[in-house]
């Protein structure tokens, strides 16, 4: 079996599409709409990240602020920027990028987010929502994972809920930004759902989890982890994970968790990295400063599509 190859750019750029019109739409009604970004270092993804960011929030005529902060930003700054950036009426979504270096505590910036720009769901608040099953936002990388997922199943002509209903979905990779939700999504979806981390690498090895698999969702951030013994002719790869290599001549080139071709050439269907998760996450991401900047703008109790917040950021 040759594995159907799914195209993220393809899907992508009919997103883009339906964005635009949304956004159109949006500054015919002078409605606010603006994206910030907050870097904290150089870490190397974060940087080519906020780059895409930047590029696709310029392409759409999203207006963009992009705060790169030096490696040694005290956490009481960072707060102060988070709480400068909630009272912004320009500012529709805050994205705040992982990894923080390791003196700032994470979750102390995320509380301090407005759960109406939180456009990833980091807030404890949009995570409870998540994990509820009522979404505020759907967080834009295991979102991506989804569409790509739910395209595909509408390419085969099967029936969404008949194939989830059906599936053993293993996700791997656990982290709060990308696993956990995507396991969530999976839940939503009424499928049965693993989730599995580097104590099952260390101890039973993955394959025992992933050979199970109709679905297997990767996101572990370590290139080569997935090989074809862990996959099945019945197996979707969906590869999440973008890790910079250097070639012999000095280059960077991303790769994904998944060791694409001898995986291509077992598997059902696979995602290429890039090309894959990648370029849906950052169109998905400016769908949700377009939900958040409508969110703000029309009062909640005529928006049903919308969860009411709960409370006030901290
Ligand atoms: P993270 O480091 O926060 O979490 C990684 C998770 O993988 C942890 O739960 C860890 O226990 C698990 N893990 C690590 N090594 C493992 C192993 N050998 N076997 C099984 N599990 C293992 O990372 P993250 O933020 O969740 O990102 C994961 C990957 O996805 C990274 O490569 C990141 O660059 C990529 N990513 C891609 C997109 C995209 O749009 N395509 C967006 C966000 C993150």
């Amino acid at each position: 079996m040759v594995a159907q190859i799914i195209d993220g750019r393809a899907h992508a750029r009919s997103l883009i599409t339906a964005v635009k019109a949304d956004i159109a739409l949006l500054q015919a009604e002078k409605t606010n709409i603006g994206l910030a970004t907050i870097t904290v270092g150089t870490d190397y993804g974060s940087v080519a990240y906020e780059n895409r960011l930047r590029a696709l929030a310029h392409k759409l005529g999203i207006p963009y602020e992009g705060y790169r902060l030096d490696e040694s930003t005290s956490e009481a700054d960072l707060i102060n920027l988070v709480r400068k950036l909630n009272a912004e009426p320009d500012v529709s979504g805050i994205l705040a990028l992982r990894p923080l270096p390791a003196h700032i505590d994470e979750a102390s910036i995320f509380k301090h987010l407005d759960p109406r720009k939180d456009i990833e769901s980091v807030h404890p608040e949009n995570a409870g929502l998540l994990a509820l099953g009522v979404p505020r936002f759907v967080p834009s990388t295991a979102a991506a994972a989804f569409y790509l997922l739910d395209s595909w199943i509408d390419s085969t002509g099967a029936n969404r809920a008949d194939f989830y209903h059906g599936a053993n979905i293993v996700v791997i990779g656990r982290s709060n930004n990308v696993g956990k939700p995507a396991v969530s999504l999976g839940f939503a979806r009424g499928a049965a759902v693993a989730s599995i981390d580097e104590w099952a690498d260390r101890t039973t090895g993955v394959g025992r989890h992933t050979r199970r698999a109709d679905v297997l969702i990767v996101a572990a951030g370590k290139a080569g982890l997935v090989k074809a013994e862990h996959v099945t002719e019945n197996t979707v790869v969906i590869d999440v994970g973008i890790n910079p290599m250097t070639d012999l001549d000095g280059r960077v080139r991303m790769v994904g968790d998944v060791d694409f071709e001898p995986v291509a050439a077992r598997a059902r269907a696979i995602t290429p990295v890039p090309g894959g998760v990648g370029p849906i996450t950052d169109v998905w991401l400016m769908s949700n400063t377009v939900s958040a900047a409508r969110l703000l703008a029309v009062p909640s109790h005529t928006n049903p599509e919308f969860t009411e917040p709960l409370s006030e950021a901290s």
